[in-house]
This record gives C-alpha cells, structure tokens and sequence, in this order.
C-alpha cells in the first residue's frame, strides 16, 4: 500500500486549486506528503501547456521521474492536467508508456480509485455512500496545509468555450461549466474552518460564472453569498475576460467590503488588428472604456493585465500602440509572454508564427522595462501611507513577514510575533516596481476586515 505522494505543478491558478484538492484527497486516503520526488510512492505531476516553455520544463521533469520509475516499478506515477486534456488518447500512452495514471484537469477521480483500498465491493460502496454521503467528502485542505495557509483559490467556472486564436484551453479543460453555488460555497466554509482568510474565486472567464446555469445566478451574486461565510476577511476573483465586466459586477466589488478592489482583465494586444486576428471580441477603445469605468467605481482598484506579443502578423507598429496604450493606462502589473503556437488552436493552423523568436524577446523586454518603469513612478505614491496588509508567509532568510494589499500588491515588513493570517497596518517605507516594504504600524484586531 502505498504511503507518501509528492506532488508538481506548473501553470495557472487552477492547476494549483486542482492540486490542493488532490491532495486533500491523497491524505484523507492515509498518504502524507514528501518533498523527495525520488523517495514518493505516489508521483503526481499537474501540467500546463499554454506555452511550449511550459511543456519543455514538464518533459525535463518527466524524464527523471522516468528514471525513479524504472529503479522503483511499483510507484505510481501519474500526469495530470492539460497536457493529458479531457481523455489521455492512444497517443500519449504510447508516448509515456512508463506513466501509470493520466488524468484529465480537475479531475481526479481514476487515480482516487486506484488507491482506494479495494476490500469493499462495489454494492457495500454504495451502501456506505447512502448511510454517510459525506464518507467520500475529503477536507478542503491537506492537513499537511491546515495551520498555516491563509489564502486558496476556488474554482468556480470549469473549462472555456471560447476559443480565442492562441489559446490552447478549450482544447484541453473542455467547455465552460459553473460549479453549482452551494458547491462553491461549502468549500469555501470549510476552508474558513481549516483558517483560510482569503479565497480567490477562479475561472477562465471568471465574470462569465452563472451564464450557463440559467437560473440567474451570476458572480455578483456568488460574492455577496461568499462574503455571508464568517472567517473569509478577503475575496478575489479572476481572470476577468474584458467584454464581461458588467457595471453590476463593478458595483458588487465597491459594495461588498470583503470584496478587494482588484481586477484581472488580460489585454492581450494594444491594436485593434492585432485583437482582432486574436479573436478577442473587444476593440482597444472598448478596453479604455473598461478601464475607465473601473476606476469611475473603483478609485482604488488594482488592475493587472496579460500581454501576448509577437502574435502571427504584429508589426512594428502594431507593438508600438501597445505600448503607447499601456504607457497611458498605467496598469498594476503586467504579464507579457512571447506568442507560441499552440497544436489545434486557429493561430496555429492558419496564421503563420511570423515573428523571430529573438525579435519577440526584444518586443518582450522593451515592454518590460517600460512597465518597471511606470509601475516604480507610480509606486512612490505609497510612501508613507499605511495600507492593510494579510499576512501570508515568512521570508526567513531575511526575517521579515510577506503579504498582500487589497489591491494585490506585495508587501514586506519585519516584526517578531507571529503575524501569520492576520490583518496588519504596514507604513510603506520604501516602493519598488514589484515590492513594497515598511514596517508595522500594530497588529490589528482580527475582526477587523475593513479596506486598506
Ligand atoms: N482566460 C484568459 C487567459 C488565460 S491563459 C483570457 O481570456 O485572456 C493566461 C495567459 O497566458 C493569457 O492571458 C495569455 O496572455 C497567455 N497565453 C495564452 N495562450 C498563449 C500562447 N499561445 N502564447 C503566448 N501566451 C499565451
């Protein structure tokens, strides 16, 4: 019977909600965690695929866990994730036939099986299902976690069904599906129980939650329930797709207090032929307006935003406007990736990957640095303002606490009491393009919940 697991994730915010639940599982199931990949009698790697750089780092792992494999024949190893998609077909057997147990995103379900102890039948399962349906309900966190995490994500919209040109998802999470609230919510619950203060709500289009119930639910609506749950203090949510931000949406996050004013919503490219090509169904005027109107209701938000350049096709020029357009938004955090193809997208079929490689790392560094830039000018205005900060971690090496401002930015401050989970006042004394640092003001009651 196997006894520890070693888990590895690489990729979004799902994968790592699908890995806490999987681990959650795993333990409920008796296997506690190691660190020693090599030592693990259960190996479960969670894949990305949304860039090749993703996919050639899951190789190099795999080809190690290859060698513990054939040393060890009994371990399990088992890939997860979106490099398997919704079905692992013949092809990646054949590929990886030394891998035990793929499993599609977000579920689970055959790994679970195999190592559940078997001496129950089918009909005593059931039996025991009916007299305590919970029998199967692992807890929302690992034990390994419980005590010492503050924050964890909860997906709430499953899949995408809307295939933009680069984006291989569709393709491997399969459509959109909402969870049902009441499953949401009770997860939730019970992370509160185990100590978690902060839940990030997940979602390829995360403002799209609800559509597909038809009952008019939407994410409005799962907020304010979510903000009902006693010990959440702080709810996110994301990625935001730009043409779903409703004016009910916005006015949610500025009512509700635990709602932080932050926004994810990926821009993608500054140029309307470009976002065009990219099937993204807004145009660049449309994306001010958004941002606009963000910070019409939300003075204070933070809006972070995603960058892809050197799509098929992007000029000079066309790379240009994204700048000048970022250079005037000034956004609070940018993620800039170079275009890769990704296998049965449409950008990959029809449109040739026109850009040199060493040319869309040039457009990637200008962008960044321009960004530094921006974000360090637009920093300093936190010097000397207090801002309320959930503590998430220690950075032991250098003695100091670490964690998150309403508006997601990063905060660090020394101080000896154990400040884990709790709200604290930091007078920022110091501000960088990705860091803000100070020092505490004093420790905040815990029922304090207010923004900073
Ligand atoms: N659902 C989000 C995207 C999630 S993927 C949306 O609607 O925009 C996260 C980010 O990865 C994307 O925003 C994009 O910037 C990047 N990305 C996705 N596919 C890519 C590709 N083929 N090449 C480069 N970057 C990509």
């Amino acid at each position: 019977m196997p006894r520890t697991y070693h888990l590895w994730t690489i990729g979004c915010q799902m994968n790592a909600a699908d890995t806490r639940g999987l681990a959650a599982q795993l333990e409920s199931l008796g296997l506690t965690p190691t660190d020693r990949a090599e030592a693990a009698d259960v190996l479960v790697m969670n894949t990305c695929v949304i860039r090749q750089q993703a996919e050639d780092k899951i190789l190099r792992v795999l080809d190690n866990w290859r060698a513990f494999k054939q040393r060890r024949p009994e371990l399990i190893l088992t890939v997860m994730g979106c490099l398997v998609g919704r079905q692992a077909g013949p092809a990646l057997r054949a590929q990886w036939p030394f891998v035990d147990v793929f499993l599609p995103p977000s579920d689970p379900a055959a790994l679970l099986e195999l190592l559940r102890p078997h001496d129950l039948d089918a009909a005593a399962r059931q039996a025991l299902r009916r007299v305590a349906p919970d029998a199967d309900a692992a807890p929302a966190l690992p034990p390994s976690a419980q005590g010492r995490t503050v924050t964890a994500q909860v997906p709430a919209v499953l899949g995408c069904s809307h295939a933009y040109a680069f984006c291989v998802i569709p393709y491997r999470r399969g459509p959109e599906r909402s969870r049902p609230p009441q499953d949401i919510l009770e997860e939730i619950r019970r992370l509160a129980d185990q100590g978690v203060r902060e839940v990030t709500l997940l979602g390829q289009i995360v403002d799209r939650y609800g559509l597909d119930l038809g009952d008019g639910a939407d994410l409005a609506g799962l907020l304010a329930d979510a903000a009902h749950i006693a010990g959440i203090w702080r709810i996110r949510f994301l990625t935001s797709h730009p043409q779903w931000v409703t004016d009910r949406l916005l006015d949610a996050v500025a009512r509700i207090e635990k709602v932080q004013p932050y926004l994810e919503v990926p821009l993608q490219s500054g140029h309307d032929g470009v976002l065009a090509a990219m099937r993204r169904g807004y145009t660049v005027r449309q994306f001010r307006e958004l941002v606009a109107r963000i910070r019409q209701r939300l003075p204070d938000a933070g809006i972070n935003s995603d960058i892809i350049v050197g799509f098929p096709g992007e000029t000079e020029a066309q790379f240009m406007d994204t700048c000048r357009l970022l250079e005037e938004l000034r956004l609070d955090f940018l993620h800039i990736a170079p275009y890769s193809p990704r296998p049965e997208t449409y950008a990959a079929r029809r449109l040739p990957d026109d850009v040199p490689a060493d040319e869309k790392e040039r457009r990637r560094l200008l962008l960044e640095d321009q960004h530094r830039r921006i974000l360090t000018e637009k920093h300093q205005a936190y010097v000397g303002r207090t801002v309320r900060v959930l503590v998430e971690g220690r950075d032991e090496k250098r003695d100091r606490w670490w964690g998150r401002t309403p508006q997601y930015k990063l905060v660090y401050f020394p101080a000896t009491e154990d400040l884990l989970g709790q709200l604290t006042d930091v007078e920022i004394e110091w501000a960088g393009p990705f860091t803000l640092v100070g020092a505490a003001v004093k420790p905040q009651p815990k029922h304090l919940t207010a923004k900073a």
